[in-house]
């Protein structure tokens, strides 16, 4: 199935039809072929293995020899033109596409801008990619025996999930005029790469493109820029493959929705290709699931467009990275050149084996490091000068919300495959070394952070032990020694809730704990955010019209579900809504709960706590007006080993006329101190 060609819509038939002519001409006018523009196909070859890598990789199983294994480097001219070198694993300055190519990559992505030049020709950065440097990069890529993918972004800076304006130079176009001139343009673009000798063998028409594309938000306008595009490559680049690129495959009916849309106007294309960062998009699992059915549905073809991880948390530009530690972002390796390895390995054994018809995976900017090591002042005036930071400050005059206020350098430099001066890491060999697998002795390679969530009020318990992770990327328990001691965490609890970064020792390496001080709550679904009654009782003496939780968070002191009461009738609330939780730990807690209500007339309304069936603590409060909310703590409820507390609210309403109502949120029982 996955070699085969997939099925891609009538736009695709027709086409077949229109190439089965043309293959009869050409054996005709064999001669003719060559001078009308065709360039020759690169044919993609698994390079030897490389030996002799400290690497450990096992081997993905049925990686077919022309999978896609990419990496995008669009900052590559403006990072050469900064001063950047590069040097093969023997410290030897070379070529960066030759080192790719011999290192198992054979696809190079490159972005284009329309016109990412202010009126002075000032470049906005992010490598000034327009379509001349793609010709540059194209050329480079086809001479090293390696095909582009053309990243088409249809606009003057970065397009992404979050921002697709026009260029400036399509503003203000209806969309007939601009489906045209985004043909016109894609046309003249690819045919400049096609003079140029430049093998291309995928075209992205957009990128990230989730609901909205080139200054165009409603489906119907986006559908006819896709297909002008389309056609555009069907005519200079006939045997390449058109691709629609989305992002945020965590945001689970994203991709059956643009599957279906992309069906339903019958847009021809042939892959539906999907960025993947696992620190923000979810599990390769999901990945999968959503991508499977794109090609269930619609018989597509997928891929990985973009993916990349770091392999140090530090940043070496002066310029902030997108992730590092201490954020809140999901770590699923360490962040080490074996743990850069084990994703980008994982994430092609997903495409190659997971994935119905996963063609392949691109790295994304693998080659973009600092400019200099001495100061951000010494490498902005590079960035500014030559475009090689994310933006400069010339953006601000496409873009002066976002790039023109936050220009600087690169924010991925720690998830390149080169260290801050250029020499290639080990994990480069990543692309050679899945085709055949070098399965090393296993060795630990780091430690796993503790993330640690303790109640404020309590005992406060260190492990005594913390993950290994090896190289192979399974995990196995140390001993740990932690540099802290019972005063210093006295000290942090006397703080308050707050983050706290403790420092320990596994062997010869550091360890870490998070530790996160909270007021733990005893009560389950608290805030209702369950969206059930989940953990809660209701007693009824009245006969309330409406008793039940509710998702509206106008309505709600916190989250988006609340418990609701309501009644048209006279007299009729009456309840009490608690929760009754055992197994304590022995101490002193207090409980809360809030609200807010009207209507109410005559009330009796308060909250309680009883400890093995007795009360011992009550609060009495009101409803007044919307909005309004009364929050009572019953607190110094004292539990013993083995009690079990009862903690709940007892609202009664006479109603004033309307029939009363109300809302009731955020309950916590907290241990206190005493
Ligand atoms: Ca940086």
């Amino acid at each position: 199935m996955k070699k085969a060609r997939l099925s891609s819509g009538r736009g695709t038939a027709s086409r077949r039809i229109r190439c089965a002519l043309l293959g009869c001409v050409l054996v005709i006018l064999t001669a003719a072929a060559a001078g009308c523009g065709t360039v020759p196909e690169i044919k993609i070859t698994p390079k030897p293995k490389i030996e002799g890598s400290s690497l450990y990789v096992k081997k993905v199983e049925n990686l077919p020899d022309d999978f896609i294994l990419g990496m995008d480097i669009s900052s590559v001219l403006a990072e050469e033109a900064s001063g950047v070198k590069y040097y093969g694993f023997d410290g030897k300055e070379t070529d960066l596409f030759k080192l790719l190519s011999d290192n198992g990559v054979n696809y190079i992505r490159v972005r284009v801008w329309n016109h990412p030049f202010d009126k002075d020709g000032h470049g906005f950065g992010g490598g000034n990619n327009d379509i001349a440097s793609a010709v540059e990069i194209g050329k480079r890529a086809t001479a090293n025996g390696m095909r582009l993918l053309v990243d088409f972004h249809y606009s003057d800076f970065w397009a992404d999930p979050g921002k697709q304006m026009v260029p400036l130079a399509w503003k203000g176009m209806t969309i007939e005029d601009k489906s045209k001139a985004l043909y016109e343009y894609t046309k003249d673009s690819l045919k400049q790469l096609r003079s140029a000798g430049v093998d291309v063998g995928m075209v992205q028409i957009g990128n990230e493109t989730n609901g909205s594309f080139c200054g165009e938000k409603v489906w119907f306008n986006m559908q006819q820029l896709f297909s002008s595009g389309s056609k555009a490559v069907r005519e200079v680049y006939p045997n390449a493959l058109v691709a629609l690129h989305f992002a945020n495959p965590e945001q689970v009916t994203n991709y059956e929705d643009y599957s279906k849309k992309l069906a339903y106007y019958n847009v021809d294309y042939d892959v539906f290709a999907s960025s993947y960062y696992p620190y923000w998009h979810g599990t390769l699992e999901n990945l999968t699931k959503v991508l499977n059915k794109v090609t269930d549905d619609y018989g597509k073809k997928v891929m990985v467009m973009e993916t990349s991880y770091a392999f140090t948390a530090e940043d070496t530009d002066f310029f902030g990275n997108t992730i590092s530690d201490g954020g809140t972002v999901t770590k699923s390796y360490p962040y080490t050149v074996q743990g850069q390895a084990n994703h980008m390995r994982n994430v092609i054994d997903t495409v190659a084996n997971g994935l119905k018809a996963g063609i392949g995976v691109v790295y994304w900017e693998g080659a973009w490091i600092t400019v200099g090591r001495n100061s951000y002042e010494e490498n902005k005036q590079k960035w500014e000068k030559f475009g090689s930071g994310w933006a400069s400050s010339y953006a601000s005059a496409y873009d002066p919300d976002d790039a023109g206020k936050y220009f600087g350098g690169t924010a991925v430099d720690n998830q390149a495959f080169f260290d801050a001066d250029g020499k290639a890491l080990e994990s480069l060999r990543v692309f050679n070394l899945v085709r055949y697998g070098n399965e090393t002795e296993i060795t630990v390679d780091a430690l796993e952070d503790l993330e640690l969530t303790a109640d404020l009020n309590g005992e406060v318990l260190l492990p005594d032990k913390v993950n290994a992770v090896m190289t192979d990327d399974s995990k196995q328990p140390v001993d740990v020694v932690w540099n802290c001691t019972e005063e210093q965490i006295a000290s942090m609890k006397a703080g308050g809730p707050g983050k706290h970064r403790i420092t320990g020792k596994a062997g010869e390496r550091e360890a870490v704990c998070n530790l996160n001080l909270v007021e733990f709550n005893y009560l389950k679904n608290g805030g209702f955010e369950d969206g059930t009654e989940d953990g809660w009782t209701v007693k009824q003496y009245g006969k309330a019209d409406q008793l039940n939780v509710e998702d509206k968070k106008t309505d709600s002191l916190s989250g988006t579900w609340h418990y609701h009461f309501w009644s048209a009738a006279k007299n009729s609330v009456s309840f009490d809504l608690e929760q009754t939780v055992d197994n304590l730990p022995e101490g002193t807690y207090k409980f809360a709960i809030s609200i807010m209500g009207g209507d109410g007339g005559k009330t009796n309304i308060y909250s309680y706590a009883l400890v093995d069936g007795e009360e011992v603590g009550r609060k009495p409060m009101n409803i007044s007006s919307y909005g309004n909310w009364d929050t009572e703590t019953v607190e110094g409820i004292e539990i013993s080993n083995g009690a079990v507390v009862t903690v709940g609210i007892h609202v009664e309403c006479e109603g004033s006329g309307n029939g009363a109502w109300g809302k009731i949120d955020d309950a916590a029982l907290n241990s206190q101190k005493s």
